[in-house]
């Protein structure tokens, strides 16, 4: 196990496209850190740079004590779980996980019987290596509940159980690191939720620094000690789930986290009396005292609020300080909770989440309180910073 660290990290691929942008990221000893964000945000070519599948036009990546910049991929110890599961078909699932061993024995040579005939020693060294093998093979077996499977082939097996052999391969090598792309994205979505569980589960038992790709920010808010948001090449914010969802460095962040997302309005902020209102365009909305002072400063000017659909709660009270006059257009029950699409005039595609017993009619006029405490303002832009992240 160990530490991985990037420092000032750059892939520019050839064209000029430039991919990951000067990143710098520490990966503690043990933890399991996901990289998140959108296609093409630069998370692959990141891992791959880790594996050492991918050249570093700059800086420098360490694993453990080793900068791997020059080493081959074979020599990293890491192991990596691709999206296809690359799993040899002509081999059992017992041979698909012993087979990275297998390439890697010492004696191998002499684990011929016949090798007894030159020298007893050798024979015996490599049995003993293959007896190590088949311990950890039967062990990441049992610790994936693989057992039964170990001698079928890969084509005998649903997508999940090729998956836990994939996983399995991963394990047997006890490497310094374990990289995943995408592991999960060809499986449906029930057996998804089960793998991210075992993953996590696996995690806890095993205890390898992990860096974990995915594009489903629900996947990486639920597998990640630390989640680490990519865009554009570049990290916006590295942060625990809570911290991501909580207080996101910017409007990207924030709205990229959460499902559904958080609403964004645009509008401008005015002093009215001793009051900070924001205008919304038909609403205003009183800024609560906890964000006064930071906001004092932008009175004038165009800002993004945003609000969680948890933070708007239909009400039937027409309060004129913080709620939203909308039209409900559609109502979604989903069992546990309903969501309520609904809009203003100026912001058409409002979101909020109110839970199973609340009704609320489609097609009607509703007044949406808003839970000014919790809401975030943002600077204007699409990657506007937040201001009163605090
Ligand atoms: P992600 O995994 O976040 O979807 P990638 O790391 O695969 O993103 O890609 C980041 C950017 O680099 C994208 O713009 C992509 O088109 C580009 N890219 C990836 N691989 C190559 C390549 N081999 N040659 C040129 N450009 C590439």
């Amino acid at each position: 196990m160990a530490e991985v660290v990037l420092t000032n990290v750059t892939k520019i691929y050839p064209g000029n496209v430039k991919a990951v942008d000067n990143i710098s990221l520490t990966i503690q000893d043990r933890e399991f850190v996901v990289l998140v964000g959108p296609s093409g945000c630069g998370k692959s070519t990141t891992l791959r740079m880790v594996a050492g599948l991918e050249d570093i036009s700059d800086g420098e990546i360490r694993i453990g004590e080793r900068v791997v910049n020059g080493v081959a991929p074979k020599d990293r110890d890491i192991a990596m779980v691709f999206q296809n599961y690359a799993l040899y078909p002509h081999m059992t699932v017992y041979k698909n996980m012993a087979f990275g061993l297998l390439l890697r024995r010492r004696y191998g040579a002499w684990d011929n019987p016949l090798g007894f005939l030159f020298a007893h020693g050798l024979w015996r060294k490599a049995r003993a290596e293959r007896q190590e093998i088949d311990r950890r093979v039967h062990e990441a077996a049992d610790i994936l509940g693989i057992t039964p499977l170990l001698n079928r082939r890969p084509k005998a097996l649903s997508g999940g159980q090729r998956q836990r052999v994939a996983v399995g391969r991963a394990i047997v090598r006890n490497p310094k690191a374990f990289l995943f792309d995408e592991p999960l994205s060809n499986l449906d979505a029930k057996l998804r939720i089960g793998m991210r569980a075992e993953i996590k589960r696996l995690h806890r038992r095993v205890q390898t620094t992990t860096i974990y790709v995915t594009h489903d920010q629900e996947e990486a808010m639920t597998l990640g000690d630390r989640v680490v948001v990519m865009k554009d090449g570049l990290i916006q914010q590295c942060d625990t789930p809570y911290e991501v969802y909580e207080r996101p460095t910017n409007r990207f962040v924030a709205g990229f986290v959460g499902t559904p997302p958080m609403n964004f309005f645009e509008g401008r902020l005015l002093q009215e009396g001793d009051r900070l209102v924001f205008d919304e365009g038909d609403n205003r909305l009183t800024v609560s005292p906890r964000h006064r002072a930071v906001l004092a400063g932008h009175v004038g000017r165009t800002l993004t609020l945003g609000v969680r659909p948890e933070m708007l709660h239909p009400t039937g009270e027409a309060r004129t300080d913080s709620a939203l006059r909308v039209q409900v257009s559609v109502v979604e029950p989903l069992g546990d909770r309903t969501d309520v699409y609904a809009g203003t005039p100026r912001h058409p595609h409002i979101v909020c989440r109110v839970d199973s017993q609340t009704r609320v009619p489609e097609n009607s006029a509703a007044v949406l309180a808003v839970d000014m405490e919790r809401v975030h303002f943002f600077e204007a832009g699409e990657n506007g910073r937040n201001l009163t992240r605090g």
